[in-house]
This record gives structure tokens, sequence and C-alpha cells, in this order.
């Protein structure tokens, strides 16, 4: 049985050097609301958070060189990282990409920032686009 339908685009995870350096962009250029900072410490990034309508912007500034978005920065450059799908029920998720045969990073859903649970799919069996797949936390409601 498949799974249910992907219910939204929960948010857009951007590489970069240094959230401050950009935060005049988001705000004020595009006039996203900016909802603060925080440090993920097992990704070894800070998180910046910039609300566009239901979207965020999601900031990811390497805390350490040994993080994989300063590898990500030292390769590709600053950019577009990754596009995060919000879905009802990752477990299940994750066993049909994985019964349909695509790869997994994670290969169990594990803590991201904003009470999600996340879990990575691998961008050569999501033709180049890094994508994660994160549920809203049953404790955020
Ligand atoms: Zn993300």
């Amino acid at each position: 049985m498949a799974a249910a339908d992907v219910k939204a685009v929960n948010h857009i995870g951007i590489a970069v050097r240094s959230i401050e350096a950009q935060k005049e962009y988001y705000t004020d250029v595009l006039g996203a609301a900016f909802e603060g900072e925080e440090v993920v410490a097992d990704q070894k990034v800070k998180v910046g958070f910039f609300r566009v309508g239901p979207v965020r912007f999601e900031l990811l500034e390497p805390t350490d060189p040994t993080s994989t978005v300063a590898a990500f920065i030292e390769k590709k450059g600053e950019g577009l990282h990754h596009v995060a799908l919000e879905v009802d029920d990752i477990d299940a998720r994750i066993a049909d990409v994985k019964a349909r045969g695509l790869r997994m990073i994670d290969e169990k859903a594990r803590p991201g920032s904003h009470h999600l649970q996340i879990a990575f799919v691998h961008p050569k069996s999501t033709f180049g686009v890094l994508t994660e797949l994160c549920e809203v936390s049953k404790e955020a409601h």
C-alpha cells in the first residue's frame, strides 16, 4: 500500500558561511520574519529560521569544520542544501521509500530542529535533490 501524500514543503535548507551576513537579505529584501536561531549540536550547525508564508528558510551555518554542512560548502559553495517535506508518519514513510528501492541516509528518524523528527533520503535516489522527510513531533502540538 502506498503511503499517504506528502503534506507540504516544511522548509528549505540553505548552506551558509554566516547567518548574520545574510540576515538583511532575508528580512529587509524579502520581508521574511526572522524567528530566531537554534544550535543543533549533533549536526554541528547553527540554524537561523526565516519564515515566508507557511514555509521556513533554514540557514545552516557550520559550527565546526567537521560538520557535513561545512563539507558541502567546501565542495559546492553556499546555496541550496535540501528541501524538507512534511509527512504524517515518518516511520511508515521511511519503510515505504526503502521498499521502493530508494536509498536513505538516515535509516531511522532522528530529532531535528523545531521539534521535528527527520530523516534524509540520499540525493542519488531523488534526482540530485537532497530530501529531508520530517514529521512534527506529537509533543509540539
Ligand atoms: Zn532541514
